[in-house]
């Protein structure tokens, strides 16, 4: 979310993360674009842990274990249009879209003795889902890895105070055993640059094989060959798995959504989540909001998926600012449905943005 108080990217990237910022990434995508999915014989779906937050005893204790079917909100809604793929990114149909399953509980805070610094969901064979404890910031973001067979993609690092590296390095040496490989190029790029989604760059600069993007919009753009910010929408090639990146500034400058052809997911970051939508350039925001609509018309989004969850389980209401714990959490996945319901909204505001509280998120003009 990143509402006040949080370092710019820019300072973050002059006096800490200097050598993540300013990685530009180098290529253009990555390299082969004909290889297939690996092959879902990987671990199966269970809740690990990341250590406990206090760091205590028994780095085995679990959290809540994934036993859940998906789609608690009806989230399994599909876009507007039919299946087809216009970008033939689903081509391969290795990954059938919609089939993961979410975690039956987040980590929420209420049990900092106990709870681990970061819950670790498998989402299917190929997607992990990862969340920042409460006990360890308030903000408790969410970090998704999506396997390719050329790179794993890390959207986001976390808010910061967490072993965000040897976490993910550890599930990555997982998937590698799983799949029979050596190694993977591990590719961290951010929704955007607030401070409490980037903390974790520079740890990540440091594992080998990472490769860390650049911040700036600038830096994004490049990295991901995008010439007409924020207009154009590019594919990016995992290695079997596309993803398009579409360029969202509005809530931040540098913010990108991702849309995964392999899950039929939206990553919205913080443009939209069960929560306070904090807009600071309102009339790019709802500009971004129409360009997720309409990419996303003919595209199946079987959930839309953000950094934060703020909002509770009661309609309309969210937890005070900065709380330290999420009792009764409202689940993290939307759906294309709320995106256009967003939509309907902020452009019903015309010049005029106002604080607008609806169901599962809150519009927030700053
Ligand atoms: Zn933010």
């Amino acid at each position: 979310m990143n509402f006040r108080g949080w370092p710019t990217t820019s300072i973050l990237c002059a006096l800490v993360f200097a050598p993540a910022c300013g990685d530009d990434g180098g290529t253009n995508g990555s390299t082969s674009g004909a290889s297939t999915t690996s092959t879902p014989t990987s671990t199966s779906s269970v809740e690990t842990s990341a250590g406990p937050v206090g760091a205590t005893t028994d780095p085995t204790s679990t959290t809540a274990m994934t036993t859940a079917t998906s789609g608690s909100t009806g989230a399994d809604s599909t876009g507007a249009g039919s299946a087809t793929d216009s970008t033939g990114g689903d081509s391969t149909g290795a990954m059938a879209k919609c089939q993961g399953a979410f975690a039956a509980a987040w980590i929420d805070g209420t049990n900092c003795g106990t709870e681990d610094a970061i819950q670790i969901h498998q989402y299917d064979d190929d997607t992990v889902i990862l969340r920042q404890s409460l006990c360890t910031n308030f903000e408790a973001p969410f970090i998704y890895l999506l396997f390719g067979d050329d790179q794993v993609l890390m959207l986001d690092t976390g808010a910061g105070g967490i072993p965000v590296a040897a976490t993910v390095q550890q599930i990555v040496d997982q998937w590698l055993a799983a799949n029979g490989r050596a190694s993977i190029e591990i590719l961290v790029t951010n929704s955007h640059g607030h401070g409490d989604h980037t903390a974790g760059n520079a740890q990540m600069a440091a594992v080998p094989g990472a490769t860390v993007v650049g911040t700036s919009q600038s830096a994004v753009a490049s990295y991901f060959g995008i010439v007409d910010w924020p207009m154009q929408i590019v594919t990016h090639d995992l290695g079997g798995r596309l993803v398009d990146v579409i360029p969202i500034p509005g809530h931040q400058t540098a913010h990108v959504a991702l849309y995964d052809h392999a899950t039929g997911w939206l990553l919205t970051g913080d443009t939209l989540y069960p929560g306070r939508l904090y807009i600071s350039d309102f009339p790019t925001y709802v500009q971004s909001i129409n360009r997720l609509v309409d990419h996303t018309a003919d595209l199946e989004v079987c959930h839309v998926l953000g950094t934060h969850i703020e909002m509770t389980n009661t309609p309309g209401q969210d937890f005070p600012f900065a709380a330290p714990t999420h009792p009764d959490e409202h689940p993290l996945e939307l759906t294309r449905d709320h995106l256009v319901e967003l939509r309907d909204a902020v452009e019903a505001m015309g010049n005029n943005p106002v604080l607008q509280a609806h169901d599962d998120f809150i519009v927030y003009p700053l």
